[in-house]
């Protein structure tokens, strides 16, 4: 193992990683369109977006020079008692493509982040309304919303391993995954224990917190439309906020700008990450309605209780916008179903694999989820082998390429998942 490879061993910390047991590292030396390249020569086709984030590719020379444009007037300033164009614009820009009643921007640091604001703000707005005890979040098994202490306490129970931390997590509530496949009509039996939690603790409920659509890194399941329809009238219903948190699906994932516009509804408040800023840097914005943002201020504080020492980051903002008029710029509808055509007919194979349970596609993700949890160990390196760059987790092997990927590309990364899986096997 080369010198750089062993401090990395020894001393750094890598996602959901032992510090005594590590799973080996890759060395990147650059990247750049579709392409990671490693220390080593080798050079692999990125099947990740570095999770969700990288659409429109690595080394993206406008991306870079809206960073380079900005870094020669300032990289940062603080946000408390000054503002600047990028922040302003990107505002603009957020509320203009956003579903309509959301007009209220508080950007920050990281996608869990956003989850703390969003949730600070669900109470903050109940506590101004004299409804103090509506203190409990509503959220789903198979749910995922970020790893701090807010977000952890609102991703599922068993994933998010709650029994470590029962004595410091606030407790809330679980609804079952929603279970109406993406595509049909939300069955009635789907929505009976929601709407059974919902009767019984709207009284204590601030808001319902939900990933639209797809459910993310705690399964990667596509869901009704239709649930998400409903489940906003029950919101309505019983007087409780509705957050959705979009911080893997916003910006065109899923096949429509925001996962929400897929069933027509506006949460009342709503995070975006990721892919906010092409991935070119943590950021993230969580809007609200006027309703919200003017319930918070006529509260006793009188202000919303947040402001990080980052917030509305200059370069942050001004990749953001690039980034997002990038996307808007070019016809995004197109190209996401082409992905997912490719992605199609790519993993159609899949199906009759011996260990594979079921094959699902939406927008540019695909997800080949096997009958059981894979090894990594010989898994990870085989995909190497293969020159394609895919991270699986569980018992799922996905992809969600970034947006400028070719058909070549493509159709070479899915076929080299399913050559991987046969010989894996
Ligand atoms: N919510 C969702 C739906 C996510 O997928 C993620 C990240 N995987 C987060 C929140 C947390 O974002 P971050 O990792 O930037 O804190």
């Amino acid at each position: 193992m080369n010198a750089n490879l062993d401090f990395d061993r020894q001393h750094l910390w890598h996602p959901y990683s032992s510090m005594t047991n590590p799973l080996p590292m890759l060395e990147v030396a650059s990247a750049s369109g579709v392409r990671i390249n490693l220390t080593d020569g080798r050079e692999l086709i990125d099947g990740m977006s570095s999770w969700w984030s990288v659409i429109h590719g690595y080394n993206h020379p406008v991306l870079n020079a809206a960073i380079q444009s900005q870094l020669e007037k300032m990289s940062h300033v603080m946000f408390g008692g000054l503002t600047h164009q990028p922040a302003i614009d990107l505002g603009k820009l957020l509320v203009d493509i956003s579903p309509e009643p959301l007009q209220k921007v508080f950007f920050a640091d990281s996608g869990s982040v956003a989850v703390e604001v969003a949730i600070k703000m669900a109470l903050q707005y109940w506590h101004s309304q004299k409804q103090p005890q509506k203190t409990r979040l509503l959220s789903f098994m198979h749910g995922y919303h970020g790893d701090t202490f807010g977000a952890m306490s609102v991703t599922d129970p068993v994933n998010g391993m709650h029994h470590l931390f029962n004595n410091v997590l606030p407790q809330h509530l679980f609804a079952p995954s929603p279970a109406t496949p993406f595509g049909e009509v939300c069955k009635p039996d789907d929505i009976t224990q929601l709407k059974e939690l919902l009767k019984q603790h709207h009284h204590e409920l601030a808001a319902v917190i939900i990933e639209p659509i797809v459910q993310g890194a705690g399964g990667m399941k596509f869901y009704s439309a239709d649930y998400l329809k409903q489940l906003r009238l029950l919101c309505d219903e019983y007087n409780v906020l509705l957050i959705a948190d979009e911080i893997a699906t916003g910006f065109a994932r899923t096949g429509e700008l925001f996962a929400c516009n897929h069933a027509d509804v506006s949460p009342d408040i709503l995070c975006l990450g990721k892919a906010l800023t092409g991935g070119y840097m943590s950021f993230s914005a969580t809007l609200c309605t006027d309703k919200v943002a003017e319930g918070i201020s006529s509260g006793e504080a009188g202000v919303f209780m947040h402001g990080p020492t980052f917030m509305a980051n200059p370069l942050a903002c001004s990749v953001a916008i690039t980034s997002i008029q990038l996307l808007l710029e070019q016809d995004w509808r197109w190209n996401i179903k082409r992905i997912e055509q490719g992605l199609e007919a790519g993993f159609a194979p899949a199906q009759d694999l011996p260990g594979v349970a079921d094959v699902r596609i939406l927008g540019a993700i695909g997800v080949i989820e096997m009958h059981k949890p894979v090894d990594m160990t010989t898994l990870q390196p085989a995909l190497v082998e293969a020159g394609i760059w895919v991270r699986p987790f569980g018992k799922l092997v996905y992809i969600m390429p970034p947006y400028i990927i070719n058909d070549d590309d493509l159709a070479m990364l899915t076929h080299q998942i399913i050559a991987t899986l046969q010989k894996y096997e």
